[in-house]
């Protein structure tokens, strides 16, 4: 393990710094988080993007949120072939064990997954074709999304893929017996978000009108 080096100094005095103040004003609580194990209200599948700060938008404690994050916030759809499926084990965990009472599928302007999933599909990135393309790979739950926004003009087509990918994901998540049934019981709410990164708004999926409205 010669590869594996010591924290960058930045990152270090951060963490010394929240050590001695947020956690030391805190330390029963974290103590008692510690204890009693967790509790989150609400699951949140977002993008990695760094500029989706979930925390930040809605200023969660530690305990409140579980947070699941990857590329372009995609749920693939339930498949039991035995493959390691990072999403669906936390989306299991969170509904089965946890209980959560809802799961937020929260998407985001100028996300550069939902790009190249608009690029491959379009053919103008046949890298992303490859088989040896993890991207490429995880970005084909997307292909009946762009079959839904490809007669678009080009120039509204990624944005109407960013939203599409937050659909997509909620009707994936329903293809999981777990979900549906949490869901037809009343345990568990869905809801489907959009964050424009440059002017801040946020976006909900309406049903009635079948279209996100800002908050
Ligand atoms: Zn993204």
């Amino acid at each position: 393990m010669q590869y594996v080096k010591h924290l960058p100094t930045y990152m270090v005095q951060r963490y010394l710094g929240w050590k001695a103040t947020t956690y030391t004003e805190n330390k029963a609580w974290y103590r008692r988080l510690a204890d009693e194990g967790q509790r989150p209200r609400a699951m949140i599948i977002s993008c990695c993007d760094s500029r989706v700060h979930v925390t930040s938008i809605f200023g969660a404690d530690q305990g409140e949120f579980f947070i699941h994050r990857n590329i372009a916030n995609l749920v693939p759809p339930f498949t039991q072939d035995g493959d390691h499926h990072g999403t669906s084990a936390a989306v299991e965990y969170a509904v089965s064990a946890l209980k959560v009472a809802h799961v937020v599928v929260l998407g985001h302007s100028n996300c550069g997954g939902i790009k190249g999933c608009h690029d491959m599909c379009a053919g103008l990135a046949p890298e992303l074709e490859e088989k040896s393309s993890f991207v490429g790979r995880w970005m084909n739950i997307m292909r009946p999304g762009y079959d839904r926004i490809s007669s678009l003009p080009e120039a509204d087509r990624t944005r109407a893929l960013e939203k599409e990918a937050v659909l997509v994901s909620l009707e994936n998540l329903m293809s999981f017996p777990f979900v549906q049934s949490a869901v037809e019981d009343g345990s568990l709410t869905l809801h489907g978000l959009w964050n424009d990164i440059g002017d801040g708004s946020l976006h909900q999926y309406d049903t009635a009108t079948k279209s996100f409205i800002a908050i």
